[in-house]
């Protein structure tokens, strides 16, 4: 049984006391939610006080990129995978679609960003998916495979284990047009057969692979009934508490 997992994606929002005043209203309220993992993903600037705050709850905490070195060094700006697992998180998004638009990330470096993250004991979240002109051209699988080998490379099973894919067709975030629970399980199930093929049976049963792209409280549990939808990866919907408890208590 997969546990789904419920995450949500702040984007560059919130100061930290801003952070702390939302995640002290949704801690009570999803303090029962035993049947899925809930995680949020402030800014770096709030991940430490975020985590403090959070520590002994149900809520746990997410970088939303991470450097693609592994070592200390001259690279300004940058975060470290191991400096986000020091200041409490346990997770890490990368390949964000945001950061693949305007930072020209490309596979290689989102494989560096897991790669490193792996390394310093975090989950990563791969976050793949097509654009509305490759889906329009009937190039969305090709697309979202390319970005599955590009970003898994070299990845052993152990590795692939501590690996949650999200698919979040980029035509659907932000625009408040959510992808149909159809589309979604049609994507879902055939990154599950991608990694069936790539790798393992046990490996693709085990795989978690959440939905992102305008997910509400009025429309996950739609989502949540399909098969292969493992849980979602939510941004805007999730900078609000209740809102957001909205969607980790969805209707079972
Ligand atoms: C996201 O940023 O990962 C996302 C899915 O955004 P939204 O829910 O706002 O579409």
């Amino acid at each position: 049984m997969r546990k789904p997992v419920i995450a949500g994606n702040w984007k560059m929002y919130k100061t930290v006391s801003e952070s702390v005043e939302t995640i002290l209203s949704l801690k009570p309220m999803v303090a029962n939610a035993n049947h899925c993992e809930v995680v949020v993903a402030p800014v770096f600037t709030a991940l430490k006080t975020v985590a403090d705050r959070l520590e002994g709850s149900n809520i746990q905490v997410s970088g939303q990129n991470c450097s693609t070195e592994m070592e200390y060094g001259a690279h300004t700006g940058e975060v470290a995978a191991v400096m986000l697992r020091d200041v409490g998180c346990t997770h890490v998004i990368v390949g964000h679609s945001e950061r693949r638009e305007h930072y020209f990330e490309t596979d290689s470096m989102i494989n560096r960003k897991a790669q490193a993250a792996l390394a310093a004991d975090l989950t990563v979240i791969l976050c793949v998916g097509e654009t509305l002109s490759q889906r329009d051209q009937g190039n969305a699988e090709r697309v979202v495979s390319g970005q599955l080998s590009g970003g898994l490379s070299g990845l052993t099973a152990s590795d692939l284990a501590r690996i949650i894919v999200a698919y979040e067709p980029v035509w659907a975030i932000g625009t408040g047009r959510t992808a149909t629970p159809e589309q979604a399980q049609e994507m879902h199930a055939f990154i599950r057969r991608v990694f069936t093929q790539r790798h393992s049976e046990e490996t693709a049963h085990g795989l978690r692979i959440l939905y992102g792209g305008s997910v509400k409280p009025d429309n996950i549990a739609g989502l949540m009934r399909k098969e292969d939808v493992d849980g979602a990866l939510v941004g805007g919907a999730s900078l609000d508490a209740e809102t957001f408890a909205g969607i980790v208590n969805y209707d079972r």
